[in-house]
């Protein structure tokens, strides 16, 4: 019979022949190579037999399928080490999960660090048994007859819980068994590049009502090379956290008794500052005017916009006194106060595009367990901004956004990828509405001729919008900023403006946010930067250390001159050697440090030793006030 392989040549194959077979007749490499296979577009195992006029691909390690497929033997191949390690656990279940696995166990001893690495040694063992992975098909009756005899209740369970009355498939490793769809590698031996990260408690079936099970996470790669990278960069990211350096920088600190809201330190407050004024100067700059509303409103407000029904429990009710009810809250969003402030006024088609900017403060009431860091917080502010035109605007409105959000995120070395969300299911709007929003959208995105994924289903229930997903410097992606368009607002606010034809339109509602909120934005920033902030954007730019007492005040007088300057020093007057002064500003991740001692205090000068190291040149203070100003201007990422 034959079979079709990807490039579309036809191979002749003898009756009853597998994948494996089908792999070995191509090459010897590539028999090895395999550990799966796909039959018409459906993974399989290696053993599985072709049917004629398939079309066969083989499935290496190498692609996203391979990967899984050894994500998910791992799992086995982990309940498997556990299991002999330590008798009368019960298995449950092991998915796959973004770059590994994880396997719940049933037990009353939960697992310590030391063991996950008793764990690991175990499965190495297994691997170098290179015991075949077999694939066994059961009836349903015989499943649960033997995972009863072994004591596996959970397992009982979720053979109970299958509709339907077919087989089941069960993967047999050894004298090991576990029920499974499948598919798996062809032998343990396969397996190797594998590392178990964290243990942590899982209710069965996610429940709270349930039994406790003891969840095993892993990472698992096709090589050594891709576990160690991975696990560099997991290493890397932890010694980045945002809060763990938010604390050796100094830039917040949290108290319980304002859970989720941030203190912002004086040099955390720079940055915060300094990323406001920021974006005021470029959305001034781009046609944008600020305004302020208030922080507290009558849920009258939050009745017209709908979020009194659908999002209260979200939001911080405030007891009003007069009328003896929590009939206020804590706006969580700008944009009903917006709208409410655009209804104010009358608007003609002549004051078209309205944009309005606010940094106002936020609040939303998340669950004290969910917060986390800067990342997760109660009070927060966004760079907001609500766009208010003539539908046939709306397309020149996404370009000048994107040109802006590309200019912040270039500015900061983050790179993005461009989603385009259209219309999900549960909407309001009749289709001929979403076809011409999303028509508006989708030119905008075309103009701009860079490349953007699609997302269907994916848009407010409101109408479609653009996401932007940043990469930082260690390859994770953050969902930051968005555009996107409103049709529901106009009608609950009634917005209108006055048209060229004297009578009433409704205009057209953007919202957008380039930083998302300022709270999240510091948080990945630190990360990315890994607290060594580009000179801009440093809460001291210049240190100021003297050699000795003999030169404090020397340094005092450079450290004036550079601030009267406007650039952000300290000068260290401590009694600490000159090493250890270094050493501290260097911890500080202070971009310049200036060295001053006897030869610069006799010739006025300064000798400038960089965060990043290299050369030590001595600088007139003019010299070093006009590099830093230029640093400054042109917001140059290095040095
Ligand atoms: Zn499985
Ligand atoms: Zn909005």
């Amino acid at each position: 019979m034959n079979v079709q392989l990807p490039d579309g040549s036809i191979r002749e194959v003898p009756e009853n022949a597998t994948i494996a077979d089908v792999a070995a007749s191509i090459g010897k490499r590539l028999a090895k190579d395999a550990i799966a296979g796909k039959i018409d577009g459906k993974v399989v195992d290696t053993s599985t037999p072709v049917h004629d006029g398939a079309k066969i691909e083989i499935v290496t390690a190498k692609t996203e399928d391979g990967i899984d497929t050894i994500r998910h033997s791992t799992a086995h191949l982990m309940a498997m080490a556990v299991q002999e390690l330590f008798p009368g656990t019960q298995v449950t279940i092991g998915p796959v999960i973004e770059n590994g696995f994880y396997y719940d166990f049933g037990t009353d001893r939960p697992f310590a660090e030391d063991d996950l690495r008793r764990i690991e040694e175990k499965m190495q063992e297994i691997v170098k048994r290179d015991l075949p992975v077999k694939r066994e098909v059961w009836s349903r009756e015989e499943a649960i007859a033997t995972f009863e005899k072994l004591g596996e209740t959970y397992k009982v369970d979720i053979i109970k819980g299958i509709p339907g009355d077919e087989p089941l498939s069960v993967y047999r490793q050894g004298e090991w068994f576990d029920l499974c769809r499948g598919p798996h590698v062809p032998s343990t031996g396969k397996l190797g590049a594998f590392r178990l990260m964290s243990v942590a408690g899982a209710y069965w079936r996610g429940d709270s009502r349930n039994a406790m099970l003891q969840r095993i996470y892993g990472t698992a790669w096709a090589d050594k090379e891709q576990l160690e990278a991975y696990v560099k960069q997991i290493e890397e990211a932890k010694a980045r956290d945002h809060r763990k350096l938010g604390k050796e920088l100094d830039l917040f600190h949290f108290h319980p008794f304002a859970p989720g809201a941030a203190f912002w330190t004086p040099k955390g407050t720079t940055i915060y500052q300094t990323l406001s004024q920021w974006m005021r100067d470029l959305t001034k700059d781009g046609g944008y005017v600020e305004i302020k509303t208030p922080l507290l409103f009558n849920k009258g407000l939050w009745e017209i916009s709908g979020h009194w029904g659908k999002y209260k429990e979200n939001m911080f009710l405030v007891y009003n006194n007069e009328t003896e009810e929590h009939d206020f809250s804590m706006k969580p969003m700008n944009c009903p106060s917006h709208h409410l402030y655009y209804g104010m006024q009358r608007h003609s088609y002549r004051d078209l595009p309205l944009r309005l900017h606010t940094q106002d403060v936020l609040h939303r009431n998340e669950a004290t367990g969910s917060l986390s860091g800067l990342t997760r917080v109660r009070q927060f502010a966004q760079d907001d901004a609500h766009i208010y035109c003539m539908e046939s605007q709306v397309p020149d409105e996404v370009r000048r956004f994107v040109a802006l959000l590309d200019h912040v995120y270039n500015a900061v070395g983050l790179e993005y990828t461009a989603k385009f969300a259209t219309r999900p299911e549960q909407r309001i709007g009749d289709d001929e509405l979403w076809d011409r929003a999303e028509g508006l959208l989708k030119s905008a995105l075309d103009s701009l001729g860079r490349p953007y994924e699609l997302k269907p289903g994916d848009g407010a229930f409101y109408g479609p919008k653009i996401d932007f997903e940043v990469s930082d410097s260690l390859g994770r992606k953050w969902q930051l900023g968005t555009i996107q368009l409103d049709y529901n607002a106009p009608e609950r606010f009634d917005l209108t403006y006055v048209g060229e034809d004297n009578a009433p339109h409704r205009p057209a509602v953007l919202h957008r946010a380039i930083y998302g909120s300022f709270e999240r934005f510091i948080a990945i920033l630190i990360e990315h930067f890994a607290g060594a902030f580009p000179f801009w954007l440093a809460p001291v730019q210049v240190a100021v250390l003297p050699l000795s007492e003999k030169f404090a005040e020397y340094a005092e007088n450079v450290g004036q001159q550079i601030r009267a300057a406007g650039i952000r020093v300290e000068v260290d007057q401590s009694n600490e050697k000159l090493g250890a002064k270094i050493r501290q500003a260097q911890l500080q991740k202070v971009p310049f440090m200036l060295v001053v001692g006897e030869k610069e205090a006799s010739s006025g000068t300064v000798s400038l030793r960089k965060r990043t190291g290299g050369d030590q040149p001595t600088l007139t203070i003019e010299e070093l006030i006009g590099t830093a100003k230029q640093l400054i201007a042109s917001r140059a990422l290095s040095l």
